[in-house]
């Protein structure tokens, strides 16, 4: 569940050889902003998943705990200044047993500086959250909650194999309110085999009726190496056809403007309050889209810092097995051209776009810059992107197709 983290830009360069995070970081002056901690459990792996995880049979978490104690400890050295942001994802973090759970949470509070305020998210299955665990993670200061809920039709989370029933969602924001989390984010998923407009309509208005803060709208995406995948390349079902999919995203956009709702992302919505578009913004995503830097901590977690990227050990095994900071994989030092395309692409999933002079900057950059300007100015005179108040950004209708358009200047 959860946003996509591992956003490598084409042209980076990837060593499979491992090394440790530590070795990653070599030479390298982070400023780490926000932690990113991954649990990797599940009670079932859903279809269409492609996330670290797999299913739990609870004789691995409290070595996963214990584990994660040390890890946080070792990466604690490496923050400067308070941390702004803390998610948990996964996986299933809530899947974990509450005493666990509890010491786990405790660990990231005192184990790592947190500045005052910050945002605190757990991703939590909506069926996990029982009063034992939205009391534990409120009074471990947790103050947001991510809900993958995907869908209030049985029929198409049975499509996505999810098991949950939809009435669990409620029921999880019920508990989670009385035990005091302020903010509650929701997941949606369109384009499932089968769905109709009026039941994606119909989605929605359930995720807004249960009074959500923030909701992330995701269209299908078949992952390769994936049940679903393999189930399509068997002909078990008609993927939702691309015109119906455009119409989705184009219903999402309008119904949640009418409900007061803020586009800030491709993909992400967040409640305007009191006039205040950013305040239920995630914070912590943030960070990823302006290509700040983050630390990761267990098994296949993602981290970035000033440029270089890694990712933790994807193996549970060899990360229990692992002492102080975790194995790396994957560890990337990108080059000029690449960093310029990665803030240029990410910044640019953002509604408010990247600052005309931090454009002229990464065009100058990269070795790519003229091809990537006329791309630019291809996409202004379709009107795709526009400058606004000294901002480059997508239009509404340059926001319904920006994938493509960021293919383009990659
Ligand atoms: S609950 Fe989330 S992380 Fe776990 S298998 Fe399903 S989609 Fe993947």
């Amino acid at each position: 569940m959860g946003m996509p983290l591992h956003v490598i830009a084409p042209g980076s360069r990837a060593s499979d050889v491992p090394a440790s995070a530590s070795e990653a970081l070599a030479g390298v002056e982070p400023r780490f902003e926000g932690l990113y901690v991954h649990v990797p459990f599940c009670f079932h792996k859903c279809h269409y998943c492609d996330f670290y995880s797999f299913v739990d049979t609870e004789d691995r978490q409290q070595a996963f705990v214990e584990r994660l104690e040390r890890e946080l400890a070792a990466l604690a050295a490496w923050v400067r200044a308070p941390l702004g942001t803390v998610f948990v994802g996964g996986g299933t973090p809530t899947l974990l047993a509450p005493p666990l759970l509890e010491r786990a949470l405790r660990a990231m509070r005192e184990r790592m500086p947190l500045a005052a305020g910050a945002e605190w998210t757990v991703e939590a299955n909506p069926e996990t959250v029982d009063d034992a665990v939205a009391g534990a993670l409120a009074a471990a200061g947790v103050n947001r909650v991510s809900l993958g809920a995907q869908s209030f039709d049985p029929r198409h989370l049975k499509t996505l194999e999810r098991w949950h029933d939809p009435d669990s969602v409620a029921r999880a924001i019920r508990r989670l309110r009385a035990a005091g989390v302020a903010r509650i984010s929701i997941d949606l998923i369109f384009g499932i085999p089968g769905q109709t407009l009026a039941e994606w309509a119909s989605d929605l208005d359930r995720a807004l009726a249960l009074g959500t803060d923030h909701l992330s709208c995701y269209g299908l995406t078949y992952e390769p190496n994936t049940a679903m995948a393999v189930r399509l390349s068997r002909g078990e079902f008609e993927p939702c056809d691309e015109g119906v999919e455009a119409t989705m995203l184009e219903e999402a956009v309008a119904r949640l403007a009418r409900a007061g709702f803020d586009r800030y992302e491709v993909s992400n919505w967040a409640r305007v309050r009191d006039g205040d578009r950013t305040a239920e913004r995630c914070r912590h995503n943030v960070l990823y889209w302006r290509n700040r830097d983050w630390l990761a901590a267990g098994p296949s977690a993602s981290g970035h810092a000033q440029g270089v990227r890694w990712k933790n050990v994807p193996r549970l095994g060899d990360w229990l097995a692992s002492e102080g900071t975790s194995p790396a994989v994957d560890v990337e030092r990108a080059d000029p051209d690449t960093r310029a395309c990665e803030r240029l692409m990410m910044g640019l999933r953002l509604v408010d776009g990247v600052p005309e002079a931090e454009v002229s900057e990464i065009l100058a950059l990269g070795a790519r810059g003229s091809a990537r300007a006329a791309a630019i100015a291809r996409a202004e005179s379709a009107g795709m992107l526009e400058r606004v108040g000294g901002r480059l950004r997508f239009t509404p209708r340059g926001m319904m197709t920006a994938n493509a358009t960021l293919a383009e200047l990659a």
